[in-house]
Formats: structure tokens, C-alpha cells, sequence
């Protein structure tokens, strides 16, 4: 079975000396008020016990026993039950939600270092929880006073739990074209009919009510996705005094048999003139909905790296474990420790190289946000809008590849149940895939956030990331850092003329966009080590591993730059018959 230790030292380390965001919760009366370091790490070192302790060691028996479906009733694992009520009596189903409507107020920086640690033990648990958040942030953004004041409390305390149904058979990356419908009644409220597929958390028995946020389009809606309306449809329509009443037609038709997280429930959705209400205003349901997934899609970066930490974990103590071959021994009877040969030492470090900055740039990511949300900060905003993508693929890309490698560090036994290693490598799978794809992904960061703007939020990221730096500190990053903003420019004068450049290059500019961004990272980190404050070993452990980063990982961008440089036409023009 896989193991799992949080990495508390090295989340603190992140938050503390690299960040350094407790000068921004001071000067933030809303976080000064509820937080300092050691509440921050009191609460960092409880989640850790949580999932480290309770929750990791049953994932995979949730694994094995999965969701079952009968008669429209959805059951999951056994254990989920308590372990939720758990999650709810602790508050973690509301850590960052507004304290207003009873959430507890803390930062995304902390409450992305939670979720990690949830994906960590358990992806598929964590979804129950992390959909309802998502719709948290919705709801607060968009909905009035009254439904905000009704639902929020009952979502926050985890009492009741949330969905996103955007999913059509026929309508999934284009969202334009789905026929699910919305007519008025009388009284303002709406029928809403149509079918939903892929619905995580659809249907449960983890809470009393599920609030579905639906997407559908009322009869004078314009074509495609201007056309679209958000509606919140709940499961049972509550009575004035909240208590879940009247059963809605919201109908659990089916259940997905899928290749990973075995333990969420992936539903059809049969919404049969089910009562619904309007969140926002008519026909910007999409723009409403895209506040929820771009939360969740930094809840991705952490499925990514939370799977591959524990991937990690594992692989190391298996390979100070395993004996195969001689790097020491010379008794021909006997073997060495496989992390003795230098391909072992090789996969650990690209594992290790990639997941620490990879958790460094979560927390820079979420510090963006946390910036944004508190202290009105446009520039951080315009940054975390630009990164939204980037840590979606780049780091859901990157915990797949982590995970395969831990895998593989296992030899046969990875791909044995027993070990866990193959559970990660499907559970971790989706990551990719859901909330957008990631090619969906590279095409909104190249076209969206880059070329729209022409570079301006990448230039002011860039200017943010210099600041500590010169050109002198590492003249291969300042270099290659150079040659990708030459790249950009380069690329957005060409569009001009190719008009399917960007489409064509944009999932390798994306990753090209990571390599150099984990680069600042590394850098950042190495600055950040203080020998007053970190020891010996920690400083060397993070010194060798930014060193095999900057030397054998990060040198990956220039092929990926030669692939920009490159003409398209051939990926554009071939004929289909000819593929
Ligand atoms: C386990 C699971 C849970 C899910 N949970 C939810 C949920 O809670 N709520 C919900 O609404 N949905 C959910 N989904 C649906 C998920 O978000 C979609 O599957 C995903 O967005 C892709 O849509 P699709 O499957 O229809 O693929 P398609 O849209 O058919 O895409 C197929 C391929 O074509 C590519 N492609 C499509 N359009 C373009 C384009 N314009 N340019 C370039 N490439 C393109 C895609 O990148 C992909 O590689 C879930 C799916 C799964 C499997």
C-alpha cells in the first residue's frame, strides 16, 4: 500500500521564506485579524494528521470498492461517510470561504496547500468538497444577497455539497451547442430540461442536499456561447427555514465505470422540468460559470502535484529499499540498494526537481490571488488570470509524468495493484482531461491571455519575478528568459500572417512557459535559504536539486524553442485521408 507524510517543512519553507506571505496578511486587516505564522502552521500540521492519517491510508479500498448505482441512489465507499463528517466538523469544507456566510476567511495560499495535501491521500474524496467550493466562489461572485445568505452556510459547513453540470453528450469543449433548456414560470422561477454526463458529485450520500449549478439556454438566447444561462437547480427544494423539503426532477439516470478515481461519483443528469434559479444575468451564464472552473482549475494544479508528492514518497523509500545490482557491494552474492544507480537517481530527481517548484509556483499562484482578493491588486490579478492555464496543464502534465516515472522506479511491482503506484497513474489521469482539456488550455493561454492583450500580463509577471534578481544571478535563466520573450514577440508579429500559428504551437509554448517559470522558481528558492533558519541538509538537498533543475530539466525549453521557430503548414495542410 502507498504511504503519505504531508510535506509540512517544505510548505512552510514555501509560504514563509519564500513568499514571505505573512507581510501580506499583516497588511490585510481581514487576514491580520484570524492569522499568523504559527496559526497558519497549527492548521497546515492538522491538515497534514488529517489526510495523512485518516484518509490516505483507505484510498485504496475506495479504490477497490468505487461508487455503486441503483434505482437512482448513488452509494459511496464505505468509509467516505465518516470521513467527510470529519472534513465538515473541522471546517475545511469552508476554509477560504467568506466569513460572512460563515466560511473561516483563510487565504487560497493556504487553502491550496490543503488541497494538495487532499489530493495527496485521496483525488477522488477530495472532489466531493472541492466541487462545492468551486460553487462557492460562483455563488458569491454572482448570486444575489438572499441566495447567498441561503445557501452559502449550508455549502460552507458541507452540509449540503455542490455540482458544475455543463456536459452534454454532444457538447463537452464546446459548450455553444447544448440544448439543455430554461423556461420562466410565474413566480421567477425556472423548468429547467435537459440531460447533463460527466457530473462529479451528481448524486452522493455524503449530504442531505446536492445545489446543481446548471448551463442552459432560455428561449430568446443568442447562438453559441453567448447564448448561455447559469441556473442553480438544487436536488430537494428547500423549505423557507432550509430544510431540505420537495424532491426536484434532478434525476441520477447512470454512473460512469471509469479508469480512475473510482471513488467519485461521475454522473448523467436528468434535469425533467426541474425547478431552477437564475444566478447573474440571463444569457452570461458561461462568463458566471468560468469564475468556478477558473478556481477549479487551480484545484487541478493540485491534483497534479498532490498525486505526484505521494508518487514521490513512495518511490524514494522503495528505492532505498529494493535490492538489484552492485553500485557498492563487490560480493557477487549480494545486492545494492537500487537508488545507488545513476537512471534511479535520475527519475527521483526529475520527480523531486519538478514537484518543488511546482509547489512553489502553486503558492505564487495563489499569493496572486490572495492579492487580488484582498487588497484590490489589479496587476496580480492580470497575473493570476495569465496562469490560470499554465498551472491547470503544466502541472497536471507534470504529475502524470511524475507519477508514470515513480512507477517505473518500482520495475513490476509498480504495475502491481498491491504497491498503489498504478492507482496514482489512474487517478492522476484525469487531471488532464477534465476542467478543460489541456490542449483547451494551451489555446486559452496562448490566445486569451497572451496574444490578447499582446504580452502586457506576461510582461508585468516577468517584471514580478525579476524583483530580488539581476542579470547576473544566473545568467542561463536571465538567458533563456530572454529567448522567451524574444519567442513571444517573434510569434504574435507572425500571427499576423499565419493565422493558425497560435493554434498549432500553443501547447508547446505553454510548456515551454512552465520550464522557464519553474526556472524562476528554483531561483527564487535558492535565494530564499538561510542558514540561520534551515538546516545543513535541507539547504543542500534544495541547492543539488535546483542545480540538476537548471542543468539537466530546464535546458528541455530550447528544443521546445526550436519547435516555435519552426513553420506550421504541415500540421494544417495535410490531407485527412493522408493521416
Ligand atoms: C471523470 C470525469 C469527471 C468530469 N466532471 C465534470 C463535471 O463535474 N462537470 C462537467 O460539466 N463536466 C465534467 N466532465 C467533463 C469534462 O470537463 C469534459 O470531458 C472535457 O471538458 C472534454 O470534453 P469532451 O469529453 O466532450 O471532449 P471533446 O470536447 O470532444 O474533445 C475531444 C478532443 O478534441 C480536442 N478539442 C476539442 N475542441 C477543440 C478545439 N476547439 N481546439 C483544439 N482541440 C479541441 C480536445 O482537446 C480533446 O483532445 C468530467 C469528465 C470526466 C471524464
Amino acid at each position: 500500500m502507498s504511504q503519505y507524510q504531508a510535506p509540512l517543512q517544505d510548505m512552510q519553507f514555501n509560504l514563509f521564506d519564500l513568499w514571505q506571505v505573512q507581510q501580506f496578511w499583516l497588511t490585510q486587516p481581514k487576514l491580520a485579524e484570524i492569522l499568523d505564522v504559527d496559526t497558519a502552521a497549527a492548521i497546515l500540521e492538522e491538515a497534514g494528521k488529517i489526510t495523512a492519517e485518516t484518509i490516505a491510508p483507505k484510498a485504496a479500498e475506495a479504490d477497490i470498492q468505487g461508487v455503486s448505482f441503483a434505482n437512482g441512489v448513488v452509494t459511496t465507499p464505505n468509509h467516505y461517510k465518516e470521513i467527510y463528517r470529519l472534513q465538515c466538523e473541522g471546517g475545511w469544507t469552508g476554509l477560504s470561504g467568506d466569513p460572512e456566510y460563515g466560511g473561516m476567511g483563510m487565504p487560497k495560499t493556504l487553502s491550496s496547500l490543503y488541497e494538495e495535501m487532499m489530493c495527496s491521500a485521496d483525488i477522488a474524496f477530495s472532489l466531493y468538497a472541492g466541487l462545492t467550493s468551486g460553487a462557492c466562489v460562483a455563488l458569491l461572485q454572482h448570486g444575489d444577497e438572499e441566495t447567498k445568505a441561503f445557501y452559502l452556510p449550508k455549502l460552507y459547513s458541507g452540509e449540503w455539497s455542490g455540482t458544475m453540470c455543463l456536459t452534454e453528450a454532444h457538447a463537452g469543449s464546446d459548450l455553444g451547442i447544448m440544448r439543455t433548456q430554461a423556461i420562466a414560470n410565474d413566480d421567477g422561477s425556472y423548468r429547467i430540461t435537459g440531460s447533463k454526463i460527466f457530473i462529479t458529485a451528481g448524486e452522493h450520500d455524503l449530504t442531505d442536499n446536492i445545489i446543481h449549478l446548471v448551463l442552459a439556454k432560455l428561449p430568446d438566447a443568442p447562438a453559441g456561447s453567448r447564448g448561455i444561462s447559469l441556473f442553480l437547480v438544487p436536488k430537494f427544494l428547500p423549505d423557507a427555514q432550509g430544510n431540505s423539503g420537495v424532491r426536484n426532477q434532478a434525476i441520477c439516470g447512470s454512473v460512469e465505470h471509469k479508469m480512475g478515481i473510482h471513488g467519485s461519483a461521475t454522473c448523467v443528469m436528468n434535469f425533467d422540468g426541474a425547478v431552477g434559479y437564475l444566478i447573474g444575468e440571463p444569457h452570461k451564464g458561461l462568463a458566471c460559470m468560468f469564475t468556478m472552473m477558473n478556481y477549479e482549475r487551480l484545484a487541478m494544479g493540485s491534483q497534479g502535484l498532490g498525486a505526484a508528492e505521494r508518487a514521490y514518497q513512495n518511490a524514494l523509500a522503495y528505492a532505498k529499499d529494493r535490492l538489484q545490482g552492485r553500485t557498492q557491494t563487490k560480493d557477487a552474492n549480494k545486492a545494492d540498494p537500487i537508488i545507488g544507480h545513476a537512471d534511479v537517481r535520475r527519475m527521483l530527481l526529475n520527480i523531486k526537481s519538478l514537484n518543488e517548484a511546482g509547489r512553489s509556483f502553486s503558492v505564487y499562484v495563489a499569493h496572486q490571488l490572495d492579492k487580488a482578493k484582498f487588497a484590490n491588486d489589479d496587476k496580480a490579478q492580470a497575473i493570476a488570470n495569465l496562469l490560470t492555464p499554465v498551472t491547470k496543464a503544466f502541472m497536471t502534465d507534470r504529475g502524470l509524468d511524475a507519477c508514470i516515472t515513480a512507477q517505473q522506479i518500482f520495475g513490476g511491482h509498480g504495475y502491481i495493484k498491491e504497491w498503489g503506484m498504478e492507482q496514482l497513474v489512474r487517478d492522476v489521469r484525469i487531471a488532464q482531461i477534465y476542467e478543460g482539456t489541456n490542449g483547451i488550455q494551451a489555446l486559452d493561454f496562448m490566445l486569451r491571455k497572451v496574444a490578447a492583450d499582446q504580452g502586457q500580463a506576461l510582461q508585468w509577471l516577468f517584471a514580478d519575478l525579476m524583483t530580488g534578481l539581476n542579470d547576473k544571478t544566473n545568467p542561463a535563466l536571465i538567458q533563456l528568459s530572454k529567448e522567451y520573450q524574444e519567442a513571444t514577440t517573434t510569434l504574435l508579429s507572425r500571427a499576423a500572417s499565419e493565422p493558425q500559428l497560435l493554434a498549432t504551437i500553443a501547447c508547446d509554448y505553454l510548456d515551454l512557459t512552465g520550464y522557464v517559470l519553474y526556472g524562476f522558481m528554483w531561483q527564487h528558492t535558492l535565494n530564499a535559504l538561510d542558514t540561520e533558519k534551515h538546516s545543513a541538509n535541507y539547504i543542500a538537498s534544495k541547492q543539488q536539486t535546483a542545480q540538476f533543475y537548471f542543468e539537466r530539466v530546464m535546458p528541455r525549453a530550447y528544443s521546445l524553442l526550436a519547435v516555435l521557430k519552426a513553420p506550421v503548414q504541415v500540421v494544417n495542410e495535410m490531407a485527412v485521408e493522408l493521416f
